[in-house]
């Protein structure tokens, strides 16, 4: 019998940067990075601050090599800075597969590489010892990872372009949307079809709904390329999505701020819930 254990963890949820200190202890201070695990198969989507922690814990945990699957949205500090400090990719017997988008003429492995380019770090990508297949991607495509489990991409509404993942597996999905800004007055319709029925949609609430349109006192941040945590609940309902995670939580909400937000969400949605470091959603058919 295959194995169907599907399952999402979350090692970082802030956007931006990381905020480690007091006020973030709750829901933690690491920037974005979840773990996804379908059967034997482990999936990583963005390589935040989050993706250290990740990393030892994977390195500790197995015994024989690892095969991983990263996958990275775009290519925002928030979501590449945990990368040099991957522990798996100082194993020659492990074997990273990693899929990000080229940029204009940048290519994906010139950005990657670029990230632990000199001065900025002292060992180069190509120094790193694992086996490393790099695979680039675009928008609106369907990857067989393996038997049964597939990810399929879309656009984003984001400064530079970004990517948002849907994983299919074992009858399930779970879709991770982050770093996408939505539409005032209608639910962007490409992600609506592409989240359609997931079972989780793990969404930008980067900001509030008064946030963004500045009527909290503070500037607009239309066209900043978030969203808020209102929305995603429109688009959670307007797609018929199973359970909704507030995710990319802007650098100053603090763990008060951010509990109050997710009793206020609950309200409307109440399966809904704010990411926090730690949290392990499964999503097996059993
Ligand atoms: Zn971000
Ligand atoms: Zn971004």
């Amino acid at each position: 019998m295959p194995d169907l254990d599907f399952k999402v963890i979350f090692w970082g949820v802030r956007g931006t940067r990381a905020v480690p200190g007091e006020d973030t202890l709750i829901y933690g201070g690491n920037t974005s990075c979840v773990q996804v695990q379908a059967g034997e198969t482990v999936l990583i989507l963005d390589g935040g601050t989050g993706l250290a922690n990740l990393g030892m814990q994977l390195a500790a945990e197995s015994a024989k090599p690892l095969e991983l699957h990263l996958f990275f949205s775009h290519f925002h500090w928030d979501h590449i800075q945990g990368f040099p400090f991957f522990l798996p990719a100082y194993n020659r017997d492990n074997r990273l597969l990693l899929y990000g988008e080229a940029k204009g003429q940048a290519s994906f492995a010139s950005l990657l590489g670029g990230l632990m380019s000199a001065p900025y770090f002292p060992l180069p990508f190509d120094g790193l010892p694992a086996r490393k297949d790099l695979r680039e991607i675009k928008p609106g495509q369907a990857l067989e990872l393996a038997a049964g489990l597939t990810v399929k991409t879309a656009r984003n509404n984001h400064p530079g372009g970004c990517l948002s993942f849907r994983i299919e597996y074992a009858g399930k999905s779970c879709c991770y949307c982050t770093d996408t800004e939505h539409y005032p007055g209608r639910v962007d319709a490409v992600l609506r079809e592409f989240v359609r029925e997931t079972d989780l949609l793990i969404y930008d609430a980067n900001y509030t709904d008064a946030q963004y349109l500045g009527t909290d006192g503070g500037r607009s941040r239309a066209g900043w390329g978030h969203s808020t945590w209102q929305e995603g609940i429109r688009l959670a309902e307007a797609a018929g999505v199973g359970k909704l995670v507030l995710f990319h939580h802007d650098p100053l909400r603090g763990d008060r701020e951010l509990a109050s937000i997710e009793e206020e969400a609950q309200k409307t949605l109440p399966d809904c819930i704010a990411a926090r470091e730690g949290l392990s959603v499964s999503l097996s058919p059993y």
